[in-house]
């Protein structure tokens, strides 16, 4: 009997991890380590339960679940995605690949399929970053680019850090965290953008991802009263937050197709309605897919930078403190995505990947490949994020190919 993903089964489970957390208009909010991130963790293990599959947690949170193949020597086969989601999430982003994951799984088991090598579904800790930063939290210190006690001191908007988090919703497992071995690594994910939909592809292979580099820029200017300081004597914090956005949105049109650029968090001291700011914290990053290009990017960034400095009268301290990419993912891997989708009649489309995803901490490591598969309208980190159920159950029958091909 061949495997073959259950499509109504697979829905079901997205639309039950989708009830915890839920937000009007069909969304979801369940930030990384908060109670409702818990009960999803909760739920999803107790189904991996069911199917009878080893359990494993690291200290930052990283859920591994495993099946034993017949060989138990071989590498295992991995896969999985995310199940955190921002404040104003839908129903797909990342849940999509952790539940089509645990659906592979399902359908083995209904077909009373063996592998000969293991299998490995994850579901990485905090990869949005929405409450902890950076993004990609697990896998970060699970490959090593991210040391587990700086990831541990980071703290939220409330003061609470990682290591407080992981304690009191139970998350810290007692594994230390470290590359696993695994022969290959695999990640479905929602497109995130209108692509797929506007060329009729059914699955996107994703080829590699942009270069992105992320700032944090605090802007300093001086405390006064916003009544009997003349507008000449000012300077306002908020005021040149303002045109950095402005500067930065225009940036990102500048470098469309290919680049983008964002502003996209801000914090404001003090905040008071009588007071000109003198302190605003910005969160800003450039995107590109030539990495030349995003420096470039970053470079008229700056440029715009000291040009507000100097007409405004305020300091900019500019923290660069993160990148990822630009990555290619494994070639041999997007040939057989391409090859199990076309022995479904699916048709495919070559994508770069423009958001961050656990699978740029995964490419150095171990080949790595991430298919994507629709999103309606293209819209995401919003409640109307949405694919089909025929669309996911593509996704999912060609992941489940793939993953029978590499573990035998
Ligand atoms: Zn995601």
């Amino acid at each position: 009997m061949t495997p073959t993903i259950n499509a109504d089964r697979l829905w079901q489970s997205i639309m039950a991890i989708a009830e915890i957390g839920a937000i009007p208009g069909n969304g979801s909010c369940r930030m990384a380590l908060t109670p409702e991130d818990t009960a999803a963790r909760a739920l999803f293990i107790g189904w991996c339960q069911e199917l009878g599959l080893g359990h494993e947690q690291d200290a930052i949170g990283n859920q591994f679940l495993r099946r034993a193949g017949t060989d138990a020597s071989a590498k295992a086969v991995a896969f999985g995605s995310h199940l955190d989601t921002v404040p104003t999430g839908g129903r797909f982003d990342g849940v999509a690949g952790v539940l089509a994951g645990l659906e592979v799984l399902r359908a083995l088991d209904d077909a009373g399929v063996k592998t000969r090598a293991p299998l490995e579904l994850v579901n990485w800790m905090n990869e949005e970053g929405s409450r902890f930063r950076p993004a990609m939290m697990g896998s970060r210190v699970a490959a090593g680019t991210f040391r587990l006690a700086d990831a541990l001191a980071i703290t939220d908007d409330d003061g609470i850090s990682v290591a407080q988090a992981l304690a009191e919703s139970g998350q810290a497992g007692p594994l230390t965290p470290a590359p696993r071995d695994w022969s290959a690594w695999l990640e479905l994910h929602i497109e995130q953008g209108p692509v797929m939909e506007a060329t009729g592809a059914d699955i996107g292979v994703v080829v590699g991802t942009m270069h992105a580099r992320y700032f944090q820029l605090s802007v300093i200017g001086e405390p006064s009263h916003v009544g009997p300081t003349e507008m000449g004597r000012r300077h306002d914090s908020l005021a040149a937050a303002a045109e950095i956005i402005l500067a930065v949105e225009k940036i990102g049109r500048a470098a469309e197709p290919d680049g983008r650029a964002s502003a996209s968090w801000i914090e404001n001291i003090p905040n008071a309605r009588g007071n000109v700011s003198h302190l605003t914290r910005l969160h800003c990053d450039v995107r590109h897919t030539d990495a030349a290009a995003a420096v470039a990017m970053e470079q008229t960034l700056r440029a715009v930078l000291s040009d507000i400095e100097r007409r405004r009268g305020v300091r900019i301290e500019i923290d660069p403190y993160t990148t990822f990419g630009p990555i290619l993912f494994d070639q041999r891997l997007g040939s057989l995505i391409r090859r199990k989708a076309a022995d479904r009649q699916l048709t495919t489309r070559d994508m770069v990947a423009a958001a961050g995803h656990d699978s740029v901490l995964m490419a150095p490591l171990v080949p790595t490949a991430m298919l994507f598969v629709p999103s309606v309208g293209g819209i995401t980190h919003n409640p109307k994020e949405y694919s089909t159920p025929a669309q996911l159950a593509h996704g999912a029958q060609v992941l489940l190919d793939a993953v029978l091909a590499l573990a035998g």
